[in-house]
């Protein structure tokens, strides 16, 4: 194997480029992925940006950033014990210690010992996978099924915080279940919801395109909240006056939480998906309380690779719609513009490290 790597090596605030760096190697129960596919996610910008760094994202210079990925197994470490090389595998942001009270629940999203002792979290406090090559703890690796493409292998992290959400809160099965944004993790959400028997409903803002990718995935109604007076009326017109069963926030602007909190029917309840932006108002808690409504934070997406990769399988959930745009890692500034400025219609921009093979 030659031993150079092409990445993409954030350098400062604003600043990276593409070029060649040493292929790291594998470590104890570590695997090294030939990466195939690297998908954007909306949190990238940020920390490209150097925005996150009050998180510690990226923790120093020069970093190599990214967590949305899919690709094959190049090499294995000593103590691998599930992965040989050739595996095609989905990969996950978080990987944790094992040991903490938190992992030891299977909750390592919640790892009490973050960024230390065994902790990985990929392409924020470790490096990720905006480069060939890449080395992984074993458990942030998922085998995908035959049928599984790597673009779509690159949707997990993503959808599995959309699975997430719904294993926290349930789905209420012939019930409604409404999503503020219509971005990826949105548009997976309500794939899921409607396989799992909820009717669907998907709010966003300015997205006329996104919408329409909803609709043609099988989504029940979607709402343009610029088209409608209100959009909490709107919602309870389509659900016969109720309000849904399961409310979700996959877009964190402006008021959504407060309109979520009051479009959801009595005992109902809401998955906080994305971070808030703005305080929730008194009247939202004032409702949240004489409805009995409950209001559930969701973070990442532990244990949930292998059942959305089954649905993606048995062809219940469709990622591959969402990637509308390919290019390779040199054009990594014109995927990310094309993905910020949603050009062209772009719902998932991927990119391809390694050039195209079948079966992407
Ligand atoms: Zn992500
Ligand atoms: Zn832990």
């Amino acid at each position: 194997m030659e031993q150079k790597m092409k990445a993409v090596v954030l350098h400062a605030p604003g600043e990276y480029q593409v070029e060649l760096v040493d292929i790291p190697q594998p470590g104890y129960n570590e695997v090294l992925v030939e990466i195939r596919s690297i998908a954007i996610c909306g949190s990238d910008p940020g920390i490209f940006a150097g925005k996150v760094r009050k998180d510690g994202w990226p923790p120093h210079y020069p970093f190599i950033a990214g967590h949305e990925f899919a690709g094959r197994v190049a090499a294995i470490g000593e103590g691998v014990s599930n992965l040989k090389p050739g595996d095609r595998v989905a990969g996950e942001a978080h990987s944790g210690c094992g040991t903490c009270e938190m992992c030891k629940q299977g909750l390592y999203n919640l790892c009490m010992n973050y960024g230390h002792s065994g902790h990985h979290h990929y392409g924020h406090a470790h490096p990720g996978c905006y480069a060939q090559y890449q080395v992984y703890d074993q458990k942030a690796l998922t085998v995908m099924p035959e049928n599984v493409t790597y673009d779509e292998g690159a949707m997990i992290d993503t959808g599995g915080t959309a699975f997430n959400g719904i294993r926290l809160i349930g789905i209420v099965p012939g019930g409604w279940t409404a999503v503020i944004g219509p971005g990826p993790m949105g548009i997976l959400l309500a794939q899921m919801a409607k396989a799992m028997g909820s009717k669907t409903i998907v709010i966003g803002y300015r997205d006329h395109d996104r919408l329409s990718v909803a609709r043609e995935l099988g989504v029940d109604h979607t709402i343009e909240t610029t088209e409608v007076a209100d959009v909490v009326e709107e919602v309870r017109r389509l659900t016969g006056g109720r309000g849904a069963d399961r409310s979700f926030d996959c877009a964190g602007a402006g008021d959504t939480l407060d309109e979520l909190i009051r479009m959801t029917a009595k005992n109902g309840k809401v998955g906080v998906i994305a971070y808030p932006k703005v305080p929730t108002t008194q009247e939202a808690l004032y409702y949240m309380v004489k409805n009995q409504i409950t209001v559930q934070g969701v973070r990442a997406n532990p244990n949930c690779s292998l059942p959305l990769l089954g649905m993606i399988g048995h062809g219940k959930v469709n990622a591959r719609r969402l990637v509308t745009h390919t290019f390779p890692i040199e054009q990594t500034e014109q995927a990310f513009d094309t993905f910020i400025n949603h050009k062209d219609g772009a719902v998932k921009v991927v990119i391809h490290p390694n050039g195209e093979e079948e079966n992407e």
